[in-house]
C-alpha cells in the first residue's frame, strides 16, 4: 500500500510517498481503509522535530482520518467489516491507504457525513469540545470569544458554542474567513488584526466583557484577552507559538483564570465523553465540519505548507483514492 513516510525530521519535503508493507490487525485492533486524512498544525510540528514528543523514525504522520473498516482483529467487539468510521488517533498514521487503530480510536461515521468531514473531526472537534466543556465549563447564556475562529478548531467551537446557547463572538484575519465564521453561527465577527479589537469586543458585550476566550495564538493575544474578560472569566490557551508578557493584575481584578490544555492529556473517560457528544452532534447536524482545501495524498507537503499560512479557512484534508 501507499503511505507518506518521514525518514528524517525537517521541512515539508521530508514527506515522501512510498510503497510500504501491508498491515495486519491483532487483538482488538482494526485495519481501516482510509479515504481522507485530516491535516493538523501538530502534524507539522512533529514532522519538523520540534514537538515535545517525537515519534521514532521512520513514521507515517496523521492522527485523524475516515474510511471503512477493512479487517477486524480477533478481540474486536464493536465494529463490522465495511462499517464507516472516523479515527481520532491511530497506531500507524493516517496519511496512508490503510491504518491500524484500536477500537477506542475508531468511532461510527453516520451516512450523512462524508469521509472528508470525518477526517476533520478528531483533533479539531475534540479540542473544541474539551476547551469549552471540560476546561472552561461553558454554560448556556454565557459569551465566548473564539479568537481564531476560521480554522479547524475555531469553526468546531463556533458550532458547538452556538448549539449550547452561548453568545458567540469569533475572529478571523480575512473577509472570507469572517464570512464562514458568521455562516457557522457566530453572532458577531471581528478581525483579529484590528488595533481596536479590545474596544470592539467590549462594546459588543455592553462593556461587560466575555465569559470565555478560546485562544488559538496566545503568544500574540493573551494580554489583550485578559482585558476583554468579564468577572470570573476564563481564557483557554489552545494554541501558542512563542512567549508573551502579561499583566497579572488583569486576572486579579476579574477573578479570572488562564487554563492551558493539551488534548493528549485527556483521560480515557474524558475522551469517551467527547466522542459520545460528537456522535450525537453528527446525528443531529450540530457537528458539520467545513472543508477548506483538499489535496491528493502525494501532495501532503503542500498541505503542510498551507496549514501554517495565514488566511486559509476550514479544514485541510488529504484525499486518498
Ligand atoms: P488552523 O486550522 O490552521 O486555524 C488557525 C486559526 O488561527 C485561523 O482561524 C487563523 O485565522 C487564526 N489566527 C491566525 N492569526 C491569529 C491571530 N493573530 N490571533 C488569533 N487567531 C489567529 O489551526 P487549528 O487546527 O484550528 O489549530 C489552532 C491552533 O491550536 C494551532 O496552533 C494548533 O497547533 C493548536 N491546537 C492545540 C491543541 C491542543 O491540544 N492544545 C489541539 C488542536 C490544535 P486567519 O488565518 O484568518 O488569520
Amino acid at each position: 500500500m501507499k503511505a507518506i513516510v518521514v525518514r528524517e525530521f525537517g521541512g515539508p519535503e521530508k514527506l515522501l510517498l512510498e510503497e510500504v508493507p501491508n498491515l495486519q490487525p491483532g487483538g482488538d485492533q482494526l485495519l481501516v481503509e482510509i479515504h481522507a486524512a485530516g491535516v493538523n498544525p501538530v502534524d507539522t510540528y512533529i514532522r519538523a522535530g520540534t514537538y515535545a514528543k517525537s515519534p521514532q523514525l521512520p513514521y507515517t504522520p496523521g492522527r485523524d482520518g475516515a474510511g471503512k473498516v477493512a479487517v477486524v482483529g480477533g478481540g474486536n467487539t464493536r465494529f463490522k467489516i465495511g462499517e464507516r468510521v472516523y479515527l481520532s488517533g491511530s497506531l500507524t498514521g493516517t496519511y496512508a491507504q490503510t491504518a491500524l487503530c484500536t477500537e477506542a480510536q475508531a468511532h461510527p461515521l453516520p451516512p450523512n457525513v462524508t469521509f472528508e468531514q470525518g477526517a476533520a473531526l478528531g483533533v479539531p472537534y475534540a479540542t473544541a469540545f474539551r476547551a469549552l466543556f471540560q476546561k472552561a465549563n461553558a454554560r448556556p447564556g454565557e459569551s465566548v470569544l473564539i479568537h481564531g475562529a476560521s480554522g479547524g478548531v475555531g469553526l468546531a467551537a463556533v458550532q458547538l458554542a452556538h448549539a449550547w446557547g452561548m453568545r458567540v463572538i469569533g475572529t478571523a484575519g480575512t473577509h472570507e474567513g469572517r464570512v464562514i465564521v458568521s455562516e457557522n453561527g457566530a453572532h458577531q465577527v471581528f478581525d483579529h488584526n484590528s488595533a481596536n479589537l479590545v474596544e470592539e469586543v467590549l462594546q459588543s458585550t455592553g462593556g461587560a466583557g466575555v465569559s470565555i476566550v478560546l485562544e488559538m495564538l496566545a503568544n500574540q493575544n493573551l494580554n489583550r484577552d485578559l482585558a476583554m474578560l468579564s468577572r470570573n472569566g476564563r481564557v483557554v490557551v489552545i494554541g501558542n507559538r512563542g512567549t508573551i508578557e502579561i499583566n497579572p493584575r488583569d486576572t486579579m481584578s476579574r477573578d479570572a483564570s488562564i487554563l492551558g490544555m493539551l488534548l493528549s492529556n485527556a483521560s480515557d473517560e474524558d475522551v469517551s465523553v467527547i466522542h459520545a457528544a460528537l456522535g450525537a452532534g453528527l446525528q443531529s447536524g450540530v457537528v458539520r465540519p467545513v472543508i477548506g482545501r483538499r489535496y491528493p495524498l502525494h501532495e501532503a507537503a503542500f498541505a503542510h505548507e498551507a496549514i501554517l499560512e495565514p488566511g486559509h479557512y476550514g479544514k485541510i484534508v488529504l484525499m486518498i483514492p
